[in-house]
């Protein structure tokens, strides 16, 4: 039991939700190392959400909004294991698609992740089985496989906690990528189009509430925020932050 007063509290519940999640067979012991990874980036950007990411937040709820249906939410293990509610209510917010998407597949663990997924009003999950048919070009092995009618066919994919090579996969397929990773120098965070640098506890809720704020606002003043967004500029910013010492 963590002590509510404990000065890491969330830190270490977020953790045993993880663990809980590789015992439920929903994570992959490489996730529990990734989300390692992770934790020392939140570090350094001060655990909260900066400025920069709340730019990000708006760009990415402006794309999904205007991908007229054309979205796919890509989930790993890390991903469903921390926060499945927000994940199906981003869907069903956006009318994107819900595909597994694992490095390390195994059928039971997508098996796992489809069922945790449902337990939150998750209908149509793809990806899992033998419905991961389809191969991304330029990959090797089980993690080029996708869904034929998800990802391989989506005009904007949100790939949070996504290993570079697959990142850069889907932008040289033409993709519109959208990415959560607290480490604003990784292969992901660059390749994307829009990333945001924050933890995914965090980001997930902020993007259901913005997407919630921008539901309804004319295509125009949408696509707009995209156009004024700049992948390259926001990420060097939340890189100065951390040298600065947010
Ligand atoms: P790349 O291949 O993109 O250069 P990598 O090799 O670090 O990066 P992975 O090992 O697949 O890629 O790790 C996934 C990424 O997810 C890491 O950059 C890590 O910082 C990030 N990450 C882990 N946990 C979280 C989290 N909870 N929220 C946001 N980002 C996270």
């Amino acid at each position: 039991m963590i002590p509510a007063d404990h000065p890491r509290a969330k830190s270490l519940r977020t953790r045993e939700t993880l663990v809980d999640g590789f015992r439920r067979n929903i994570v992959a012991v490489e996730g529990l190392i990734a989300h390692g990874r992770g934790e020392a980036y939140d570090y350094l950007i001060g655990e909260r959400t900066s400025i920069p990411s709340k730019k990000a937040i708006r760009a990415a709820a402006a794309s999904l909004l205007t991908s007229n249906k054309k979205a796919v939410l890509s989930v790993n293990g890390n991903a469903a294991a921390l926060c499945p509610k927000e994940i199906v209510e981003l869907a069903e917010i956006t009318g994107a698609a819900i595909e597994v998407n694992l490095f390390y597949r195994t059928e039971q663990r997508e098996k796992a992740i489809k069922a945790e997924l449902e337990k939150y009003g998750a209908k149509n999950v793809l990806g899992v089985g033998p419905a991961a048919s389809a191969k991304i070009p330029e990959l090797s092995s089980e993690r080029r496989r996708v869904d034929p009618t998800g990802i391989l066919v989506a005009e904007t994919v949100f790939v949070p906690l996504e290993d570079g090579d697959r990142t850069e996969a889907l932008v040289k397929m033409g993709k519109a990528v959208i990415t959560v990773d607290l480490n604003p120098i990784s292969r992901t965070a660059k390749a994307a189009d829009i990333t945001i640098v924050d933890n995914f506890i965090r980001a997930i809720p902020a993007l259901v509430s913005e997407t919630r704020a921008l539901k309804g606002k004319d295509e125009k003043s949408l696509k707009k925020i995209i156009q004024k967004f700049d992948n390259k500029k926001n990420l060097s910013r939340s890189l100065k932050m951390i040298r600065r010492g947010f």
